[in-house]
């Protein structure tokens, strides 16, 4: 499943797609998420190459090393949380393209909370550490 990364012309917020196949992406006519705009500028997209860059190390590793897991470290929980999904198999797929953006992000190195607020419709209970989760408004 494609993702593409966009950033919206009329109100500059950067968002993703997530296409069901690359013909429907090339395609498509894309609309901002927030706002509604259309034609957004397409990114190109910086976490699909670390991620492959990730998974080429994650190959040379022990598949079953969980030792240097680190929950201060968003790309240490990113790597956990993928190597959950791929554990769940089938019911994997039930997690949604969010739960597939979150640990991207995190496998980049991006801050859990700032993911959080970023990623609209995010699974409750994720990043769920107790006090200073108040919504700030
Ligand atoms: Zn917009």
């Amino acid at each position: 499943m494609p993702i593409y990364e966009y950033r919206c012309s009329q109100c500059r917020r950067r968002f993703s797609i997530f296409w069901r196949t690359y013909s429907e992406a090339a395609e498509g006519d894309p609309t901002c998420r927030y706002c509604g705009a259309s034609n957004p500028q397409r990114l190109i997209s910086r976490v699909r190459v670390l991620r492959s860059e990730e998974s080429r190390m994650e190959s040379m590793a022990d598949p079953s090393a969980l030792g240097d897991f680190d929950e201060n470290d968003p790309k240490s929980i990113g790597r956990f949380m993928r190597k959950m999904m791929g554990e769940m198999g089938d019911e994997g797929g039930d997690l949604g393209p969010e739960f597939e953006e979150v640990v991207d992000r995190l496998e980049a190195g991006q801050d859990p909370e700032a993911i959080e607020r970023e990623v609209p419709g995010l699974a409750e209970g994720l990043g769920d550490t107790g006090p200073g989760m108040e919504p700030d408004l």
